[in-house]
């Protein structure tokens, strides 16, 4: 059974694991790792079978666990050349694999591919973690998709979308303008109804899991991120699941069918070796 976590999203920690019959990548590592301990149990997620960590940027709702869990686990830390350098001399003596966003990297029993994104940290990316079954796509901290985002997150069968701030929340937050600006600007945040239309974009037959994230805590809400979004790709004949990941607390694990073997061919990223 091939299972995604969300033990938590938004502003004070993000983390996620694909949970596989080959092993276990963590998708981010934003808690502290006690708190990333203590969620993993009560979400039932087997700590013994961990196989990596990737981790999109070092900003510490996205790194802080990452280096201790690594070094815990013995597991290779997977992200950019400048997010690993970023991380500094914690990584020191930890198996480190840089990403390249021009090519696929091998992570445990994963492949790995990433694309550079706007964001005010050294070297972020968005993520796509790929197995002989499944693909699953990470991006969050954007403000404004790109064709390189697009051509990564083709053809996923599950995604991680940040979904950061309603428009009307956003202009009655009572955040300064030039808060809002930064926000909606494009190193800012993925507003709920930008992630609807990029998910339209995105839709095709396989995508069976849409999980919205990193919402934010003043200028939206779990319900009105799905509202934003749910009934937009409803119209457009997605079949699968919504769900939206929360700060505080693990989502049940998410379900994922491996895809039927005569689609699996597509699964190869085409640049690999
Ligand atoms: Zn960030
Ligand atoms: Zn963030």
């Amino acid at each position: 059974v091939i299972r995604l976590f969300a033990l938590g999203s938004g502003s004070r920690g993000n983390a996620f694991a694909l949970d596989t019959p080959d092993g276990t990548l963590l998708l981010d590592a934003g808690l502290s790792a006690r708190e990333w301990l203590r969620r993993a149990e009560a979400a039932g997620l087997d700590t013994t079978r961990l196989a990596g960590i990737a981790v999109t940027h070092e900003h510490g709702d996205h790194a802080t666990g990452a280096v201790r869990l690594a070094r815990r686990f013995g597991v290779p830390l997977a992200a950019t050349e400048g997010t690993l350098r970023a991380l500094g001399p914690g990584t020191a003596g930890l198996t480190t694999v840089p990403l390249r966003g021009s090519s696929v990297t091998e992570v445990g029993p994963f492949s790995v591919a990433c694309c550079r994104l706007l964001h005010d940290a050294a070297e972020p990316a968005a993520l796509v973690a790929a197995t002989g079954d499944v693909r699953v796509g990470l991006a969050y901290d954007f403000g404004r998709p790109t064709t390189g985002l697009r051509w990564l997150l083709r053809d996923l069968d599950a995604v991680i979308l940040e979904a950061n701030y309603d428009e009307v929340l956003l202009r009655t937050s009572g955040y300064p303008p030039s808060v809002q600006h930064r926000i909606a600007g494009s190193g800012g945040h993925l507003s709920n109804r930008a992630a609807a239309e990029l998910l339209g974009e995105l839709l095709h037959d396989h995508l069976r899991l849409v999980v919205l994230a990193h919402l934010s805590q003043q200028c939206n809400a779990p319900e009105v991120a799905r509202a934003a979004v749910e009934p937009h790709l409803r119209r457009l004949g997605f079949r699968g699941t919504v769900a939206v990941a929360v700060q505080d607390t693990p989502l049940p694990p998410l379900p994922l069918m491996p895809r039927p073997a005569h689609l699996q061919a597509e699964l190869g990223l085409p640049d690999r070796a």
